[in-house]
């Protein structure tokens, strides 16, 4: 008989590759939840369950996850997991490649403390496998409530237990502290000053009066910019395109809804010369709905002379793989590694967020 796989790794791995193929949120919980089941029960009690077919009995077990542990405990790799690993598929040319095998991190991503779908701890833990040395945990600010986002109280909390999280992660990798903080009206940052000096990175994003008109917007956005708390300007424009890139394909092709936005209205050489001169990073956000900057704008912030963050924006891990869309990118605009904030060591981005402000 073929030695047995470890069936908790191969629910796991499901769910990471449901979640990068952009699957339905419920499809890679029931993975997620039946690993979790699993991960709390004895190994031999999760054998004689499989044995005699009662590990649906379990809450969070259903037909199809216990059907890929019999799998994985008789030695065979999940039928479920071969599909998968079969359907997708995403070549990147040598550029991009490379680009992406540059990235030592990810500067811009959730958890469950606001509106991701995981707690911190998984995403570190899908980081690392990554090959990461480290993650820039960037949960939402105060008056972004739709998304939870943190009050300076719970921002708070939250650094202690990022310490406490790092104390038990692999040598090598850490969390870095950050938030994704809302650009205001009048274009000054939702978080007390005090809290924004101690994160280590703090990218800035506009999420709403998006569609306000040019003079006004290109005011709001100069003003974060010249922040010397903001590192990163995130999702520059805002657009959300229904499409996806090459390469995003799986059973979850169908069925997702299109949900467009125009991109905002706003004068880019100015907010590009303004992030060149301030040395604020521009980011090339990675999420297949957004895309965004578009390919003309990364082209121009470019000519200005601005820095990059090659960020996936994630709110599940499995979206922590997504930064070969926006390396994708890049590379078509023919953006060097070393103007890439993230393919630099954490020393050496830390260095740089502390000189800043
Ligand atoms: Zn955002
Ligand atoms: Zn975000």
């Amino acid at each position: 008989m073929a030695r047995a796989r470890d069936p908790i790794a191969d629910l796991r791995r499901i769910a990471f590759l449901l979640e990068r193929a952009n699957e339905a949120t419920y499809r890679v919980r029931a993975f997620r939840s039946a690993a979790k089941a699993l991960a709390a029960l004895p190994a031999t009690e999760v054998a004689t369950r499989a044995a005699n077919g009662t590990l649906t009995e379990l809450t969070g077990v259903g037909d199809v996850t216990a059907r890929c542990v019999a799998e994985s405990l008789a030695g065979e790799e999940p039928v479920y997991l071969r599909r998968l690993v079969a359907t997708e598929g995403s070549d990147l040319d040598a550029e991009a490649t490379a680009l992406r095998a540059a990235l030592k991190g990810d500067c811009h991503t959730h958890s469950d403390w606001s509106d991701g779908g995981s707690p911190i701890e998984e995403m570190a833990l899908a980081a690392v496998e990554l090959g990461h040395e480290y993650l820039v945990l960037t949960d939402h600010s105060p008056r972004l409530t739709v998304a939870r986002g943190l009050t300076a109280d719970r921002l708070r909390q939250q650094l202690d237990h990022v310490a406490q999280v790092n104390a038990a992660l692999p040598e090598g990798f850490r969390i870095l502290t950050g938030i994704e903080v809302d650009i205001l009206a009048d274009g000054s940052l939702d978080q007390d000053d005090e809290l924004l000096a101690r994160l280590d990175v703090v990218v800035g994003s506009v999420h709403s009066g998006l569609k306000d008109e040019r003079s006004k917007m290109t005011r709001r956005m100069l003003a974060a910019v010249a922040n010397p708390h903001l590192d990163i300007l995130g999702h520059v424009t805002g657009r959300m395109v229904s499409s996806r890139p090459a390469g995003v394909t799986g059973p979850g092709d169908r069925g997702h809804r299109a949900r467009t936005r125009a991109e905002s209205d706003f004068d880019a050489d100015a907010v590009f010369a303004a992030c060149a001169e301030h040395d604020t990073a521009v980011e090339i956000n990675s999420r297949p709905e957004r895309q965004d900057p578009p390919k003309r704008l990364i082209r121009r912030a470019l000519e200005a002379g601005c820095r990059f963050a090659i960020n996936t924006d994630a709110h599940a891990p499995g979206q922590l793989d997504w930064q070969r869309f926006g390396c994708e990118r890049a590379a078509l605009c023919g953006v060097p590694a070393d103007s890439v904030v993230n393919t630099w060591p954490a020393e050496q981005l830390l260095a740089w967020t502390s000189e800043r402000s």
